[in-house]
């Protein structure tokens, strides 16, 4: 066991919001260090819609604080990232007589467009689906809609972005080390690491602990700081399905169910529609949630509403769980738990403090970040302000109008990229593309193929600055190549990666 230098902030958790406080304190010059069990974002930061979003549904709760965040937010993380995050219009069909009445979806669009943030974003509009493109793949009994705007991500390459950032700006990130102890000890805290590859432990000291643990929030609490009846969140299920192309058209369809419920069919990684979300309250550990035959009959059917093609369980080529992390406010339903975030500072006075981070969501995680540091101002003392609006995540420093730009450009660079592959690698690496293929001068020097359009010099990257370490960190996080590898492929390549991890 080895001691090490007082840090000022120690993060538990690499989701988007222990990433996303890491990169903000390490860029207000706090020394920081965050410890992450297993690889980033394997949590709830992987499982998501991976929405950019107001919130549309989140009005019927009279969410105005959260909603109103999250609008003003969509263009601020759009700008930070425009490679990993995009602007995507929804079609809403509406009937007479169905769930809701066409005036309170007026109301609500115009409340969205309205709340406040939205200079570039096109406003809400009204189409005749007999005529629009986006009838075409509906039943016919479907003839009107609204069509607004919001935005898309994929989350867990935003999380590493954060965690590289913070990196950059001198944080120390450890991957594969869960947090099996913190405790006080006088005014700083004593945290201990297991290493998950070779079971080393290191201890650290901070000044100040932040838990960002997502849905293990009150695990830590229990586990790792041994406290008694802890119950600060309430775990609810969310499951999604992937099945070949439903329609060609750009836009995603936001779907109402008889039960209030809403789901979203999304055009998804060029050849696939993404289906997605169930809402159900979880009892187990987050890392077994696995999605149930019931989400799968109620996802199919609810798509099977709309669509003249009916979406069937065996059209299914990939599907996702994971479980919000909501604190619990005591609703009755799932659906009407609060999905706005809490932070609660701990400790007596003259103890070292703790910083516990309840709910919250990928799109205000940001904003989340920024009234964290107040909390960790107000103890540690102020360094800096706030920088991350108007910042860049690695990789993202172009116009949000230029990834095409970006795209032309690398495919006369790269003259043997398909345009499939170019894009792929600016919606990924954004810029940095251009510094992952400096040394490619043919096809050759890509390197090895591994299957779909991943080669050997995309996967040293991954490895090298991205801490990728298995076949499933590459295939389903840091990449979505899985959809597009055989198992024999994905096999291969986690051989490969256990080869690389023993030299
Ligand atoms: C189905 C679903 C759909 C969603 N859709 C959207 C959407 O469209 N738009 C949106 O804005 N939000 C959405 N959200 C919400 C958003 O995904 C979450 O709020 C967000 O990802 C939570 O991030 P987190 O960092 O708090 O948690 P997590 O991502 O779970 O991160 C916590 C991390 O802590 C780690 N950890 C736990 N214990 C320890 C320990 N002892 N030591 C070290 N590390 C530890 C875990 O491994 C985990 O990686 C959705 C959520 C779900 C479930």
């Amino acid at each position: 066991m080895s001691e090490q230098p007082v840090f000022d902030v120690f993060v538990i958790g690499g989701g988007i919001n222990g990433c996303g406080i890491a990169r903000d304190a390490a860029g207000r010059d706090y020394s920081v260090a965050l410890a992450e069990m297993n690889d980033f974002a394997s949590g709830t930061s992987s499982g998501a819609t991976k929405l950019i979003h107001g919130g549309l549904r989140y009005l019927e709760h009279y969410e105005f604080r959260l909603v109103r965040e999250a609008l003003m937010e969509r263009e601020v993380l759009w700008q930070m990232a425009p490679h990993v995050i995009w602007p995507l219009r929804f079609v809403l069909p509406y009937q007479k007589g169905g769930v809701r009445p066409a005036w309170l979806i007026r109301l609500g669009l115009f409340l969205y467009d309205h709340l406040g943030g939205r200079k570039l974003l096109p406003a809400t509009r009204t189409l005749d689906l007999r005529r629009d493109p986006a009838g075409k793949p509906l039943k016919p009994n479907f003839s009107k809609a609204f069509e607004y705007s919001d935005g898309w991500v994929d989350d867990a390459r935003m999380v590493v972005l954060n965690a590289r950032d913070a990196q950059a700006k001198g944080a120390r990130i450890l991957s594969r080390a869960r947090v099996v102890s913190a405790r006080r000890d006088g005014g700083e805290w004593l945290i201990t690491t297991e290493s998950q590859r070779s079971g080393e432990k290191e201890v650290h000291r901070a000044r100040m602990v932040v838990n960002a643990a997502g849905p293990w929030v009150d695990q830590v609490l229990a586990g790792a700081m041994g406290r008694n009846n802890v119950h600060n969140v309430r775990l609810v299920q969310g499951s999604h399905i992937v099945v070949r192309k439903k329609f060609s058209d750009p836009r995603a369809y936001f779907f109402q169910n008889p039960d209030n419920r809403i789901i979203f069919a999304i055009p998804y990684e060029g050849e696939f529609t993404l289906i997605g979300t169930t809402d159900q309250d979880y009892h187990g550990d987050p890392k077994d949630v696995r999605i149930s035959a019931g989400e799968i009959d109620y996802l199919c059917g609810a798509a099977s509403e709309y669509f003249k093609e009916p979406v069937r369980p065996e059209d299914i080529v990939w599907s996702y769980s994971a479980v919000r992390p909501l604190y619990d406010d005591g609703a009755s339903k799932a659906q009407e738990a609060t999905r706005d975030y809490v932070l609660k500072l701990e400790g007596q006075a003259g103890e070292a403090q703790l910083l516990n981070v309840f709910g919250g969501k990928l799109t205000t995680y940001r904003r989340l970040a920024e009234h964290a540091l107040e909390k960790i101002a107000g103890v540690l003392g102020p360094k800096g302000s706030a920088w991350t609006a108007g910042s860049h995540l690695p990789g993202g420093r172009f116009a949000v109008a230029e990834a095409s730009v970006l795209v032309a450009d690398i495919m006369k660079s790269w003259p043997f990229l398909t345009r499939d592959h170019a894009e792929r690698l600016v919606r990924s690496y954004g810029t940095d593309a251009k510094i992952m293929l400096a040394e490619v001068h043919t096809f050759e020097d890509l390197g090895r193929h591994f299957g779909g359009t991943l080669y050997e010099v995309e996967l040293r990257w991954l490895v090298q600055k991205e801490w990728a370490v298995t076949a499933e960190d590459v295939l389903w996080r840091r990449t979505k190549q899985g959809l597009f590898f055989t198992p024999e492929e994905a096999k291969e390549l986690d051989a490969h990666l256990e080869a690389i991890a023993l030299t």
